[in-house]
């Protein structure tokens, strides 16, 4: 039983993003950390390598040549080898464009379960999964709370208004889990160590089969313009007043902003 973990390099969560001119996100200079939902897909793969359900793990990601220190780190955690996808075809890429490059990779590595985080922490679009199961034609099972694999199916529980679903699919498919699986563990010293000697292959667009015509320059959107937020005016505080006199600044302050 194989896992591919696809995992996104991601800015620093405190990290100052900046828009470079090409309205593209300014990377270089940033510190840049593993997508934190990611790595409960992570932990959640290591899981069922620890209770025998899975035999290898492989980490995937498609990014700028400096993702494969994000594929280190994940290394280090645990897991078998890595796969950087890279081209400079790939810039500025955007959720159709990704989709469809990690959708030829898993093509080519042919997991068992392709798992992946429910969200990145940048762009927080939540897309690239279902599209990679769409353009793989596999099932996907979302939002997993806990994902286990046996019998050629695997099934994730799902946390729901009334409680929980447990939703089941057969293999191949694509899933993605959520932060309660459980937490990440951390990296020893002796997975760092090991994780230097573990393989990591760098593909580029050819090796999964695709050209830049295949990808209309990596991206289907164009970002056109990017406004930081405006400024909110300070926050006012009515406090420690007797409660007429705070009935009446609150009345005052609802008026003269035409709320009443
Ligand atoms: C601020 C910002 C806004 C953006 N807005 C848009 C937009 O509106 N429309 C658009 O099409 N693109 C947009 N993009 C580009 C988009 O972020 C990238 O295409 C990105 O690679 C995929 O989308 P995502 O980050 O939303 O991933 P999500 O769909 O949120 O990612 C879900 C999961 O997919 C996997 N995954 C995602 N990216 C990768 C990767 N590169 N390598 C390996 N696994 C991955 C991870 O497991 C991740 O947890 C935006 C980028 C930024 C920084």
């Amino acid at each position: 039983m194989k896992i591919v973990v696809c995992i996104k390099q991601v800015p620093a969560t405190g990290a100052d993003k900046r828009y470079a001119d090409d309205l593209r996100l300014d990377r270089a200079g940033v510190e840049a950390i593993i997508n934190p939902l990611d790595e409960y897909a992570i932990e959640q793969a290591l899981r069922l390598v620890d209770d025998g359900s899975v035999e290898s793990v492989t980490y995937l990601s498609m990014g700028p040549e400096q993702a494969s220190e994000a594929l280190r780190r994940a290394l280090a955690m645990g897991g078998d080898d890595a796969v950087l996808v890279t081209d400079p075809a790939l810039a500025g890429a955007d959720e159709w464009g990704t989709a469809k490059v990690l959708a030829a990779a898993l093509d080519k590595l042919a997991p068992d379960v392709a798992l992946m985080g429910m969200a990145s922490d940048d762009a927080r679009g939540s897309l690239v999964p279902g599209a990679v199961a769409a353009m793989r034609n596999l099932p996907l099972l979302s939002y997993g709370a806990e994902l286990n694999v046996a019998d050629g199916a695997a099934r994730v529980r799902r946390l729901s208004a009334t409680g929980y679903d447990w939703l089941s699919a057969p293999l191949p498919l694509v899933a993605t889990v959520t932060d309660q699986v459980g937490e990440p563990r951390y990296a020893s010293l002796k997975g760092i160590m090991a994780a230097k000697r573990k393989p990591m292959q760098t593909w580029s667009l050819s090796d999964i089969g695709l050209s830049a015509d295949d990808l209309h320059g990596a991206a289907l959107t164009r970002v056109t313009d990017t406004r930081a937020p405006e400024e909110k005016p300070p926050t006012e505080r009515i406090e420690n007043l007797p409660a007429a006199e705070a009935a009446t600044k609150i009345a005052d302050w609802l008026t003269t902003r035409k709320l009443i």
